[in-house]
């Protein structure tokens, strides 16, 4: 079975919407794998949003996600990478789906909620980043 890795961001979960968003991926269908609740420096940050290094907006989300507790999950379902995206919606909650995550707890490109992985070798990566073997059992 496919998994993925999630995050609700510290924009959700600072509003206090980390438990809405725990009942949509029950409801959806997806198995919680990993989870746990951290408080992400600015370096933890950096490495694990290191592909966009070279984006202008590296600084600023950086920031974002260092800027408060976050929870980060291991999601498992048949195409769980498609799926959990499909589930956020549009990286800018303007464009995204009424119906989906970013739509309704999202406020801007930047502060979007939720993070999904977008391959299977990003999906490899960011959970290794996250979670060790035995916590995925
Ligand atoms: P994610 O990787 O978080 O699941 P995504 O794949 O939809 O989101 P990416 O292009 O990978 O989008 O961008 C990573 C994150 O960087 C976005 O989720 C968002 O928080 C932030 N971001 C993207 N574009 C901008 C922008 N123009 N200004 C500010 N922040 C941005
Ligand atoms: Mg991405």
């Amino acid at each position: 079975m496919e998994r993925t890795f999630a995050i609700i961001k510290p924009d959700a979960f600072a509003a206090g919407n980390a438990g809405k968003i725990l009942a949509r991926i029950y409801e959806e269908g997806f198995r919680v794998v990993g989870l746990k609740k951290l408080y992400l420096s600015k370096v933890e940050a950096q490495g694990f949003y290191h592909v966009h290094r070279q984006r202008p907006f590296f600084g600023e989300l950086t920031d974002f996600m260092s800027s408060g507790p976050c929870l980060v999950m291991v999601l498992e379902a048949e195409g769980a990478i498609k799926k959990w995206r499909d589930l956020m919606g549009a990286t800018n909650p303007a464009d995204a789906a009424p119906g989906t995550l970013r739509r309704e707890f999202g406020s801007s490109v930047g502060e979007n909620a939720t993070h999904g992985s977008d391959a299977p070798e990003t999906a490899a990566f960011e959970i290794a980043y996250f979670f060790s073997g035995l916590e995925l059992l």
